[in-house]
């Protein structure tokens, strides 16, 4: 995708994930960890959703992962996707621990090249000047 072209919805940043869009922007994938009980997790917010804490920071992740699971999709769920479909989504395990709702790119949208537990590694899509998606690859 390139900048510019993409008419579709877009994530709405909130005050909690303003880092993690600007990381995204320069093609870094952060996550929230939290101090307390070690615990990485996604989507960012200010609290551990473990164990409650508000002691958390910022790691960078690995953009590592393994594929959970993944949907082919054939028929746009909006008008602003025709022009992307057939398209994967995908949940990915992260290195770190967090499994993330993602897209999978760079591969055939065919089952034939797609496996649970394949190797992944995060890419970026900037779909806007301000928006910038991770998303992952096969590596
Ligand atoms: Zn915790």
């Amino acid at each position: 995708m390139t900048s510019g072209a993409y008419q579709g919805p877009l994530p709405v940043k909130q005050p909690e994930s303003d880092f993690y869009w600007e990381k995204a922007q320069a093609h870094e994938l952060w996550l929230r960890r939290c101090n307390a009980c070690e615990h990485a997790y996604f989507y960012p917010r200010d609290f551990c959703p473990d164990c409650g804490s508000r002691d958390v920071s910022w790691v960078q992740a690995s953009g590592k992962g393994t594929l959970h699971t993944f949907a082919i999709v054939h028929r746009a769920p909006v008008p602003a996707f025709r022009d992307h479909v057939p398209f994967v989504v995908a949940m990915v395990d992260l290195e770190e621990g967090p499994r993330i709702p993602t897209n999978l790119v760079d591969v055939e949208p065919d089952p034939a090249h797609i496996h649970v537990g394949m190797a992944v590694e995060v890419a970026f899509a900037d779909l806007t000047d301000e928006i910038t998606l991770p998303v992952f690859r096969p590596s």
